[in-house]
């Protein structure tokens, strides 16, 4: 809680021990903290006066002392293989992407962290934009919340519509790192949404310090944007590689799936790029960089979009490359595109980002013309 006294919190942010401190400087009992996170996260609920179980006097209290409000949805879209997209506006202006992916038997939802992106890696759509801001653990809960409500909200129901959550929408969830991992809390917590700890997945680029801090801080599956075999091509691709070179992030990684001392896996994702990273070459050079790292590795065939300068793989060149990793002995998926026709596939998350950093002329030509 970074507001000042005086000022009405949004109780959507709060994970269970910033709720239940929020009740206690009210002068209330903690276990109020379990009963509104119920109303808000369980039912969808947005207004004191529907939680029953409340009496009046502490519902007026809590209209005093704070509120529960959603981010602004923009637009919600359904593409014809059921991804749902959402465009939502948080309170810099900028509007930004969550996705919902149905697969057999799972439900997933991939949530953004910020409003475009500092670390300019060069293919994907979303850092072309720069960086406009980070958004409150209330605009990132709120994500899973809107959506979750979208499915409606019926008490205990079987068939839960999101059963993982992966922070790979816009933005670097490393380099806004209190707000993720109090969301993250939220999404774990089952006075939240009661996700189990395997099926919360954080996307970083490379960010090594804060993947050991994340190891301190909580406990949820990781997945690394690797994307190159070596620190010459990686530094071209994920300029963040210059400041944290492959043997410094894959250590980092390492510490994180291995302090636990259980069987935990690193997934590595590696966007392929026609005549870039996908040769033959890349691929053995790949098998013999990871041979001690526990990890799966997730193929994730270029999705264009206009003037990114590269082109998907074909599908044979992207079955030799996963073919050759599998004969490393490799568990190698490839991620088919899903929801492409409402622009929601990874790396076409573009939402609406003012760009402080300037670094974006299309977007900017765009605004003009829009203006
Ligand atoms: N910043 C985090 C979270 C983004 S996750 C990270 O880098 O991990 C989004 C994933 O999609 C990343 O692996 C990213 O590198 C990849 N990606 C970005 N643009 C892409 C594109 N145009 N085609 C395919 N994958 C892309």
């Amino acid at each position: 809680m970074t507001q000042a006294s005086t000022e009405k919190v949004n109780l959507l942010g709060l994970t269970l021990a910033q709720m239940e401190a929020f009740f206690e400087q009210l002068g209330e009992k903690r276990f109020r903290a379990g009963q509104v996170m119920k109303w808000i996260h369980h039912f969808g609920v947005d207004d004191f006066a529907d939680m029953t179980n409340i009496g009046k006097a502490l519902r007026a209290k809590l209209d005093e002392a704070a509120y529960i409000r959603g981010p602004e949805v923009v637009s919600e879209d359904i593409s014809a293989d059921g991804t749902r997209k959402w465009v939502i506006r948080v309170a810099s202006g900028s509007c930004v992407e969550t996705v919902y992916i149905p697969q057999k038997g799972r439900g997933t939802l991939c949530v953004s962290s910020q409003a475009g992106c500092a670390l300019d890696c060069s293919f994907c759509s979303t850092g072309k934009q720069g960086f406009n801001s980070d958004l409150t653990a209330a605009e990132i809960i709120g994500q899973v919340w809107v959506a979750n409500k979208s499915f409606g909200t019926i008490p205990a129901r079987m068939d839960r519509a999101i059963t993982n959550v992966v922070m790979m929408g816009m933005g670097e969830p490393l380099l806004n790192f209190d707000n993720v991992v109090a969301a993250m809390h939220i999404m774990l917590d089952d006075l939240g949404y009661g996700i189990s700890k395997r099926k919360v997945t954080l996307s970083t680029a490379g960010v090594a310090p804060m993947v050991d801090r994340l190891g301190e801080e909580i406990d949820v599956a990781l997945a690394l944007s690797l994307h190159a075999p070596n620190d010459e091509l990686r530094d071209q691709l994920v300029p963040i590689n210059k400041k944290y070179p492959l043997a410094v992030i894959l250590e980092a990684c390492k510490r994180y799936i291995g302090r636990l001392g259980e069987k935990r896996t690193l997934t590595v994702e590696y966007t392929l790029l026609a005549g870039i990273n996908d040769q033959p070459e890349h691929a053995a050079e790949l098998a013999q960089l990871l041979r001690d790292v526990p990890c799966k590795i997730n193929l994730i065939p270029f999705n264009p979009f206009p003037h990114s300068g590269y082109e998907r793989p074909s599908n044979n060149a992207i079955h030799r490359f996963q073919d050759a990793l599998h004969h490393a002995g490799y568990n190698v998926t490839v991620r088919t595109p899903r929801g492409d026709d409402i622009d929601a596939a990874c790396g076409q998350l573009v939402g609406q980002v003012a760009d402080r950093t300037r670094r974006s002329e299309r977007y900017i030509a765009v605004r003009q013309i829009n203006a």
